[in-house]
């Protein structure tokens, strides 16, 4: 009994729970996939685990859901945030997407020194995030927060978070990450295109809970550079393992 399609709901889910559907989901199942009274589908809500459901009511412009059973437990991503400076509207979706789908728990767009643009659809970065949980088997989606001052992120950061900052000055040092901060919470920090001022730099680099890290001897773009740190630190640090 599996399902193919992967929803992403708001409403609790539980056993024998009716689910109603807005208008695009019923669109999106009865007129895009053809489900019909009967069909299956996989929901989540990012609290609740997977749940197998079945079609109870299928129309044209709503329909109603119920929950059969659990097919998958909660599965919550390591407690990382990611900041990053959002770039072209492509490439911001394309790191929100990967963000969501290599687990962060929480996605940061920051503005810096040399970030061009000044604001951000935050619901549709939002949409993405979900889409790519969808996507990827997920039963969690990373919030997407709105648009903040890299300073005043760094000036309320949270004891105990650390993070990992991607430096461009240090391209092709051989600073990687220690495995020794295990299991605490952690951030990675990732520039624009321009890369970062010599004044957040300079602050970056001497604040204790810092760790800075290259990512090789090639300037990546920042969108590679988010998928490399994502990758280096599930490695290292996430749950790889
Ligand atoms: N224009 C800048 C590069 C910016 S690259 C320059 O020429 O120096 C965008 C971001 O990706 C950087 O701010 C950094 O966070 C990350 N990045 C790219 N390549 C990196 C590398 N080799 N080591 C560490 N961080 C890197």
């Amino acid at each position: 009994m599996s399902a193919k399609i992967r929803l992403y709901v708001e409403q609790p889910l539980g056993q024998g729970q009716s689910v109603p559907l807005t208008r695009e989901q019923a669109h999106y199942l009865f007129g895009v996939m053809r489900l019909a009274v009967g069909g299956r589908v996989a929901l989540f809500n990012g609290r609740g685990g997977e749940w197998l459901a079945d079609v109870a009511e299928a129309g044209k412009r709503g329909g109603t859901l119920t929950c059969l059973e659990l097919s998958r437990p909660l599965q919550l991503p390591p407690d990382l945030w990611f900041l990053f400076a959002p770039i072209k509207k492509a490439r911001t979706d394309f790191i929100v997407e990967k963000a969501a789908e290599m687990g962060a728990a929480r996605i940061m767009p920051v503005q810096t020194e040399f970030t061009n643009s000044e604001r951000i659809r935050q619901d549709r970065l939002q949409a993405h995030a979900v889409e790519a949980a969808e996507q990827c088997g997920g039963t969690f989606v990373p919030e997407v927060a709105d648009l903040q001052r890299l300073d005043k992120v760094l000036d309320a950061w949270p004891e105990g978070r650390q993070l990992m900052f991607c430096n461009e000055a240090e391209v092709g040092s051989a600073l990687r990450l220690a495995e020794n901060e295990k299991g605490r919470p952690w951030a990675i920090l990732i520039g624009p295109e321009g890369g970062f001022s010599e004044r957040e730099r300079a602050r970056l680099t001497t604040l204790p809970y810092a760790h800075v890290v290259s990512l090789g001897p090639r300037i990546l773009r920042a969108d590679t550079a988010a998928v490399a740190a994502l990758t280096m630190w599930q490695q290292a640090l996430g749950d790889w393992a």
